[in-house]
């Protein structure tokens, strides 16, 4: 029923028209089929006669329910954004983004968790607001940051995780290098402070769960923490499934 609703919601004014005149063309040909099965073969006269009658009557009918379908797709596509997207940020939530991410994780594919360093500090010193602000603006330089193939979601408070496609570990490095400088962040008194990130990188050169990737890359972060903040830790390739804690690499 949705992928009905998806491919029937007229979309725009031409659409709507467009739509209209198949609906009224399919009451027509109905209209003459009746006419037909009831009083044998039609001519063209009668063909027209049919389809102008079932025009008119079918009209007002079509009209309702092309209205009604565009605004059950309507409803449809707000509930889906609400699910699936943090309201805050704007950015994909946690849902989706397992919904939506392989879960085995290609040799080419890196999945990188971002923890903000020191957040809580930017709350208790500047107010919540500030603090939601400084999340939207580290939004929007995440989504600067990847491709539109890639895909960044707001997993937890101030938290996200990113999976990047197509990517080498240079690549990786250099955009997790980014992300853990941070982004300049002027709270309410006009100076200017740098808010930092760690950012832990599971990335593999066979392919991998992407829950294990996660954990791993979690723990990276922590690594990152414990070692000062402000910087990336890559996990050591997985070997096999297994466990155990990975040995990690420090940047
Ligand atoms: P660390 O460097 O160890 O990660 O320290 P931290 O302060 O970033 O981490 P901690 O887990 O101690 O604090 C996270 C804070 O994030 C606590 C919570 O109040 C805040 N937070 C979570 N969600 C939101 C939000 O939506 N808006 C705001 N303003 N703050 C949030
Ligand atoms: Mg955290
Ligand atoms: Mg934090």
């Amino acid at each position: 029923m949705e992928k009905f609703v998806r491919i029937a919601a007229p979309n725009g004014k031409l659409d709507f028209v467009l739509k209209m005149l198949v609906l009224l063309l399919i009451c027509g040909a109905l209209n003459h089929l009746r006419d037909v099965l009831s009083n044998g073969f039609a001519d063209r006269n009668t063909f027209l006669n049919n389809l102008m009658n079932a025009t008119f009557t079918a009209l007002p009918m079509c009209t309702f329910a092309l209205l009604l379908i565009g605004h059950q797709s309507t409803l449809q596509k707000r509930l889906y954004r609400q699910a699936t997207r943090d309201p805050l940020t704007d950015l994909h939530n946690r849902r989706w983004f397992m919904d939506r991410t392989p879960v085995v994780l290609q040799p080419n594919q890196a999945l990188l968790i971002v923890d903000v360093d020191h957040f809580k500090a930017i709350n208790d010193n500047f107010g919540h607001d500030a603090g939601d602000r400084c999340l939207q603006e580290l939004a929007s330089s995440l989504l600067a940051l990847i491709r539109s193939s890639d895909a960044c979601a707001r997993i937890g408070g101030e938290e996200f995780a990113i999976l990047l496609r197509d990517v080498a570990l240079n690549d990786v490095q250099s955009i997790a290098g980014r992300i853990s400088a941070g982004i300049k962040f002027i709270p309410v008194d006009g100076i200017v402070r740098q808010v930092t990130s760690s950012v832990g990188i599971a990335f593999d050169d066979t392919e991998q769960e992407r829950a294990y990737a996660l954990l791993r890359a979690d723990e990276a972060v922590y690594r990152a923490k414990a070692n000062g903040r402000a910087r990336y830790v890559v996990a050591e390739p997985a070997d096999g499934n297994d466990l155990t804690e990975p040995t990690l690499t420090t940047v």
